[in-house]
């Protein structure tokens, strides 16, 4: 086996391998997984081994060799996983492998990040004498030596700090025997937020007890590995995962817990790691390149065996896996937008399934698809027995036009907020009104390269009020007069975050209102901050987009207030019903999780719709059962799956010609019973116009194979010479 199959990693969609290379006798270990430079062409290349072999096309002789193997790759089980990411989401192998390889290899060229290593300095027993006796001491050496004396070990930079005593003094000290140096690796360790959860350790009620049972079972091999624990809000999902993790390490095996975006979710990061310590590992895009690679390391080598991150932690280096949770499985950040498309679900379902280990989903309000596939474990009641929130549904066609964003009772329950109460509001719309237009022609004010209206921000400091783009970033000053009729009466509609947090501002002053939305936060931490802020302030409102949903844990909120509930339902997408239902029992959850009790406004147009009600009357298995019959007649996952294909260009006609010859062309080679849909005209962005091609089918990785051989033709891939396309499946 001296033949190593390649895969280079770049980013060219062209270049496809593996590439057959002869290994050298001293590069005899190396093993699948193994990262390598090689010579290509005439340049060097990083590639990763995909498989070892005798045989090749090439004549031994022509074969070229690798020109150095680099430490620490992936394990063959992680190439494995790669590549079945490729595969699964049409992208290439070499980006599925990138996923899969230390950070910062992904771009090809040799890694930026390196291991950091620092000097130490340790005193020596003539050291101590000299320090004791008369020995001639310059200041400075005398300083350093009293600080080595009373420690083990200690580094160059608290030498230079505490004694002054920088590099010059140290050798001149090492020169005399009077120290030994030596350069140590120093792990870079990300910072850990801890927001108001301490990582105490409660005892179990029955139910939690029960649930982690079942999945210790499960781990040792009884029962089904599969299991979506349905929680209601408040029931303590957390600590079954953290009692789930550490049976897990118990039995030597590592673990893995997916959980939306870290900087949302602050909470359950510092509770692990406050339970579980030096054993934790996390894996964000918050850390900087040094920090992940660190982390990375501490996880390939053993150190770490708890992996915490949002999506790409399912790609953690990781041995003898035993479990993977993923937590809030319905959020929708679990599916990667980039190429390779790849959903953190489907991949840590596979993972679990190859590794042998338990695949732990959980949520409130599970996607249905979970629900129809998984097996059940149930958390129905809050901790302590608190009752769930009541919700009152108000209908805002009853309030007058010049009544306003806020409904009267809204109003009226937030300024009664009683002292050291909190509230959380929500609005899925930033900035402080979503439209403006003409009073006298109509006309809307627009951005001049997307279909979609410019957004009033009011803007922050010296920057002053201004219009912008949510989809291209532009952004200008307001309009004092229309475009296109000249007359100055410009008015705005609605209400966004930045309008509502004021009129909240007024109704509670002087209590202090916190804004969590993609303005109001933005930099490294600047979520964790607003939230850090926000659970340690006596009372106030915090008021933001989606965000303020997401599973956080504030005992003192009383109140939970959403603001135009139906959004969410008046996207054309077979998803709305579940989003919607998913964002006001969310959001409801959030309340009456501590003594003050709960209560819960869900202001909407559509106070009938079933994913409202169903939400009001904390009824998830009614609204799950409902919206899988709707999908099963309908088509849609779980009982179909769907491959999407984006298409956009800058020209209109010759991007709608090109969609219909695509459909055409790829319509034939779909299995019997598939449905191909559209190309229907999405809106244009950026100054792309854009179609998509949905197919539903029950066999998606033939037709997905069907789909890449169309696209490979010589024809095809001419036709598409100017328009850019994405095959996007499962799409969300
Ligand atoms: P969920 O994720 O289901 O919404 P959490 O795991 O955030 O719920 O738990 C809610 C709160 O209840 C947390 O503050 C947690 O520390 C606490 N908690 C969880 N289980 C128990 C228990 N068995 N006894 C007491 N408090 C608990
Ligand atoms: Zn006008
Ligand atoms: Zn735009």
């Amino acid at each position: 086996m001296d033949i190593a199959k390649v895969e280079p990693i770049t980013t060219a969609r062209a270049l496809r391998g593996p590439f057959d290379y002869r290994l050298p006798e001293r590069m005899r270990d190396v093993g699948v997984g193994s990262l390598l430079m090689v010579p290509f062409g005439h340049r060097r290349m990083l590639g990763v081994v995909t498989a070892l072999t005798d045989h090749s096309d090439l004549p031994h002789e022509r074969l070229a060799e690798p020109i150095e193997a680099l430490e620490a790759g992936a394990t063959p089980e992680l190439v494995r996983l790669g590549l079945w990411v490729a595969e699964r989401y049409c992208s290439t192998a070499s980006r599925g492998l990138a996923l899969v390889l230390p950070p910062g290899s992904g771009a090809g060229v040799p890694r930026a990040a390196r291991a950091r290593t620092e000097r130490r300095a340790q005193i020596t027993p003539t050291g101590r004498a000299a320090l004791a006796g008369e020995a001639r001491l310059g200041e400075r050496q005398r300083a350093a030596l009293e600080s080595l004396a009373g420690a083990e070990e200690v580094s160059g930079a608290e030498l230079a700090r505490v004694a002054g005593a920088d590099s010059g003094v140290l050798a001149r000290l090492a020169e005399r025997g009077l120290v030994t140096q030596r350069e140590s690796e120093v792990r870079r360790r990300p910072r850990i937020d801890t927001v108001g959860a301490s990582g105490g350790r409660v005892e179990l009620s029955a139910q939690q007890a029960a649930c982690v049972t079942e999945i210790v079972a499960a781990l040792d091999g009884a029962g089904s590995r599969e299991r979506l624990l349905h929680g209601v809000t408040g029931s303590g999902k957390t600590e079954v995962y953290l009692a789930a993790i550490e049976a897990a390490l118990e039995r030597g095996r590592s673990a893995i817990l997916l959980v939306p975006e870290i900087g949302l979710t602050p909470q359950t990061l510092s509770r692990v790691a406050a339970r579980l310590g030096d054993q934790v590992a996390v894996i964000h895009s918050g850390l900087s390149e040094g920090e992940r690679f660190d982390e990375w390391r501490r996880l390939r080598s053993g150190e770490a065996r708890v992996c915490v991150g949002p999506r790409s932690a399912v790609f953690a280096p990781l041995s003898d896996l035993g479990l993977i949770v993923v937590d809030e499985e319905h959020d929708s950040s679990y599916k990667q937008e980039g190429d390779p498309r790849y959903d953190a679900r489907a991949v840590a379902r596979r993972r679990a399934s190859e590794a042998g280990a338990v695949y732990l989903a959980g949520s409130a309000t599970p996607r249905p698809e979970s629900w129809a596939e998984l097996e059940r474990l149930e958390l129905s009641e809050r901790v302590d027995g608190r009752p769930m929130p009541p919700v009152e549904v108000l209908d805002m066609r009853e309030t007058g036009p010049r009544a306003g964003p806020l409904h009267e009772r809204t109003r009226a329950a937030l300024a009664s907020l009683p002292e050291g109460a909190k509230a959380i509001v929500m609005l899925n719309r930033r900035g402080f009104s979503p439209h403006l237009s003409c009073a006298s022609c109509g006309e809307a004010v627009s951005c001049p390269s997307c279909d979609v209206s410019l957004v009033l921000h009011r803007g922050g400091g010296r920057s002053g009020p201004r219009i912008g783009c949510h989809h291209c970033g532009h952004s200008e000053p307001v309009p004092t007069d229309c475009p296109s009729c000249g007359s100055v009466s410009i008015i705005r509609h609605g209400a966004g975050t930045e309008r509502i947090e004021e009129l909240i501002a007024e109704l509670i002053a002087p209590a202090r209102v916190f804004r969590l939305d993609a303005d109001s936060a933005s930099g490294r931490d600047g979520h964790t901050r607003v939230l850090s802020a926000f659970g340690a302030a006596r009372g106030g409102v915090l008021v933001g987009t989606q965000m303020v949903a997401k599973g956080h844990d504030f005992p003192d909120v009383a109140l939970s207030v959403l603001i135009d509930a139906d959004s969410t339902l008046r996207y054309p997408d077979f998803r709305a019903e579940e989003r919607t239902f998913s964002l006001v029992a969310q959001l409801a959850g959030r309340s009456g999780r501590g003594d003050r009790g709960g209560r819960v406004l869900i202001q909407t147009l559509a106070p009938a719709a079933i994913p409202i009600a169903a939400a009001a009357r904390h009824d998830a298995p009614g609204f799950l059962a409902g919206e899988l019959e709707r999908r099963r007649e309908f088509g849609y996952p779980p009982f179909a799956s769907l491959v999407a294909i984006e298409l956009s260009g800058a020209g209109e006609r010759a991007l709608a010609v090109l969609a219909k010859q695509l459909a055409e062309a790829i319509a034939p080679g779909l299995s019997a019973g598939s449905e191909l849909l559209g190309p229907a005209p999405r809106f244009r962005r950026r100054n792309r116009f854009r179609r998509r091609l949905l197919i539903k089918t029950a066999q998606p990785e033939r037709d997905a194979a069907a789909i890449r051989a169309v696209l490979e033709r010589p024809e095809a891939v001419k036709a598409l010479r100017g328009a850019t396309l994405a095959v996007d499946v499962d799409p969300q």
